[in-house]
């Protein structure tokens, strides 16, 4: 890949570098236009596990489908072109990716990480990592008084996930990459809510984007996946090691599924979009409930700075009930959107991070972030939004609507 850094400092620019070509025919058209070898127009799934060399000391490129695969690659190669990078990793999960973005921190180091976070975020960093000499602060990002008083001697690096999930709040990437850069330490953006369709934190000033590839952009609640995209020299041969080395690669057919999620990814997010702008219009003239977080809302009260990092909002909306029994009336009482633990995919999922996707995050901790038995998170999917509104409406009233 000859790929070049996407430089734009406006993110209203969505045209990659590379070949002029905006971000949704990216999408739809991904690295290669078609097949090379035999003109496939769709990257066929080349399930092989080993690759025949040609002869001594020479390889077609590829020897063993943990170190590379050619479905994988596109999708590689693919990722990169969205996000403006240079290189893009493919892991088994988004998990996989974020594991393998902290070995290129050293044991010892400590990261400054959002503490409104994915809850297995939390889990990895704080019950795992940190037994093996790595530290983490947990700071509300979105506070930048907060992050520069976390900053230790030892400080190398800030993690965070933008908007947040699951309070919706907006980290600002130009100020962190700001920060931590002129302190020689890397800025490292979960971009999973609001994809590479909607907002580049690399051309912000991150060092790397993580990504749970599972959610927007699979976008078909059927596949885990996750990436790693940067355009870091000096980082590639060590990421590129640790995924080859560790094997938590993807596989050819989830490589192949993610491909053909990809393709529709800018007609998703913009349904998304206006599906959840207008549940969340909804939410916030009901009586029944107490408070709406969603970025595309005008009163979110960093509505100015979204607008100025993201081109568009995700289906991700969160609100408080004023009346805690409201919370099982929805989560027993909807029919068409399900009760189930993800987000970003073709179905509406209601959730309930109290004690599903944010279980293991110490108490305290969930609390000071806003996250208590009284909030409820909806990712909005690809359905009628009338009938998403009718669904909350007859769920708030205890079901009484009847069946449809
Ligand atoms: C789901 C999620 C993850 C973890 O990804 P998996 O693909 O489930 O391993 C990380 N970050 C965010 C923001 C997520 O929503």
């Amino acid at each position: 890949m000859e790929t070049e850094t996407q430089n734009k400092e406006k993110p209203d620019a969505p045209v990659n570098a590379r070949r002029g070509y905006a971000l949704d025919t990216l999408a739809a058209r991904q690295s290669h236009f078609f097949e090379p070898r035999t003109g496939a127009v769709c990257t066929p799934i080349f399930q092989s596990a080993a690759f025949r060399h040609p002869a001594l000391g020479e390889s077609t490129g590829f020897d063993y489908s943990r170190c590379g695969n050619p479905t994988r690659q596109e999708l590689e190669e693919t990722i990169a072109l969205l996000e403006g990078a240079k290189y893009g990793l493919a892991f088994a999960s988004g998990m996989g990716a974020i594991s393998s973005i902290i070995k290129i921190f050293k044991p010892g180091a400590h990261i400054i990480v959002s503490e409104d976070l994915y809850g297995g975020t939390y889990r990895l960093f704080n019950s795992y990592y940190s037994s093996y000499g790595y530290s983490f602060s947990f700071v509300d990002t979105s506070d930048f008084s907060k992050i520069e008083k976390a900053f230790l001697p030892q400080t190398k690096g800030i993690f965070i996930e933008t908007p947040s999930n699951p309070m919706m709040k907006i980290t600002d990437i130009k100020m962190c990459a700001g920060f931590i850069h002129q302190k020689g330490g890397l800025l490292i953006a979960d971009n999973t809510f609001c994809t590479p369709y909607f907002q580049n934190p690399l051309a912000l000033g991150a060092d790397f984007v993580v990504h749970s590839g599972s959610k927007y952009l699979e976008g078909h609640n059927d596949t885990l996946c996750g990436f790693i995209a940067h355009s870091k020299d000096e980082y590639e041969q060590p990421l590129r090691d640790a995924q080859m080395s560790e094997g938590a690669v993807l596989s050819p057919f989830d490589s192949y599924l993610t491909l053909r999620g990809i393709k529709t990814l800018a007609l998703r997010m913009e349904k998304h979009w206006s599906n959840a702008l207008a549940v969340a219009k909804w939410l916030q003239t009901n009586s029944k409930v107490k408070a709406v977080f969603y970025t595309g809302l005008e009163s979110h009260p960093q509505y100015a700075l979204s607008q100025k990092q993201s081109r568009g909002h995700s289906g991700m909306i969160s609100f408080y009930v004023k009346d805690i029994r409201d919370v099982k009336k929805l989560l027993s009482g909807v029919r068409l959107i399900l009760f189930a633990e993800s987000l970003g995919g073709v179905e509406s999922l209601i959730t309930y991070p109290w004690v599903q996707t944010h279980e293991a995050i110490p108490e305290d901790m969930r609390r000071r972030a806003g996250v208590t038995e009284e909030l409820v998170r909806l990712s909005i999917g690809l359905e009628n939004p009338a009938d998403l509104i009718a669904d909350l409406e007859q769920a708030f009233e205890g079901g009484a609507a009847g069946e449809k």
